[in-house]
């Protein structure tokens, strides 16, 4: 890792279970299908994306949640509930970490918006990034 890389601790609601993230983040994409919507409580979700050398440090114990049909799982905090990293076997090279979960304005805002055909009329979308309107291309 460069020197000087950011290094950022995402919490849960409760602070008992922690992720320590070193660098900034491949991609910070923000997600407004309803399955983003329901599991945040959110009009959408932000995923942090990062490379699993980055995860640095994990502290505090974590429960699993794997949505029928879908390859994700969520890794939650058992006391209080807070979803905070999730991976895909079909996406190994990553980690999605929940971008509020830093609560660190300096974490960079999201580079795309995606499944926006979902998204509630009065979201609004950052200047300049690409929006899909169903799944990205790429890592969702
Ligand atoms: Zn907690
Ligand atoms: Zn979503």
């Amino acid at each position: 890792m460069t020197r000087n890389a950011p290094i950022r601790t995402a919490a849960c609601g409760c602070g008992d279970f922690r992720l320590t993230l070193e660098g900034e983040p491949i991609l910070v994409s923000a997600c407004c299908c309803t399955r983003c919507q329901r599991r945040t409580g959110s009009f959408f979700g932000v995923t942090a994306y990062f490379r699993p050398d980055q995860l640095t440090a994990r502290a505090g114990p974590s429960a699993t949640f794997q949505a029928p049909g879908g390859q994700t799982t969520r890794h939650f905090c058992p006391r209080c509930g807070s979803s905070l990293m999730w991976g895909s076997p079909e996406w190994p090279d990553v980690i999605g970490v929940a971008g509020g979960a830093f609560a660190d304005p300096t974490l960079p805002g999201p580079h795309r918006v995606t499944h926006h055909a979902t998204a509630h009329p009065f979201v609004p979308t950052p200047d300049g990034v690409p929006v899909y309107e169903d799944a990205p291309p790429e890592v969702e």
